[in-house]
């Protein structure tokens, strides 16, 4: 439940080079999808959110690590990996 203490402050955004929004993403989707109350809309979910993430033009993630040492919650870069296998699940077998 790490996750769930994002604040959605926008530090990592600001610290990545590629303006991504990947962890501040991550962290939402894996807070929810971590929850058995989540499962439901978890596909839906994450597919909607890299979807907006991308139209408004965030950047990708290239794991230089930025956005985790800025952090003032610690959320974790672990964090990534679950997003983008709940993506490639969703894509998948959505
Ligand atoms: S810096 Fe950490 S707490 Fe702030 S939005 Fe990003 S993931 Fe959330």
């Amino acid at each position: 439940m790490d996750a769930a203490a994002c604040i959605g402050c926008g530090a990592c955004v600001a610290a990545c080079k590629n303006s991504s929004a990947m962890l501040f993403v991550s962290a939402k989707v894996s807070h929810l999808a971590l929850l058995p109350q989540g499962r439901a809309e978890a596909k839906a979910r994450v597919l909607n959110m890299v979807a907006k993430m991308d139209e408004l033009g965030f950047g990708n993630c290239t794991n230089t690590g930025a956005c985790e040492a800025e952090c003032p919650k610690s959320i974790s870069l672990d964090n990534i990996a679950r997003l983008n296998r709940e993506y490639l699940l969703a894509r998948i077998f959505g």
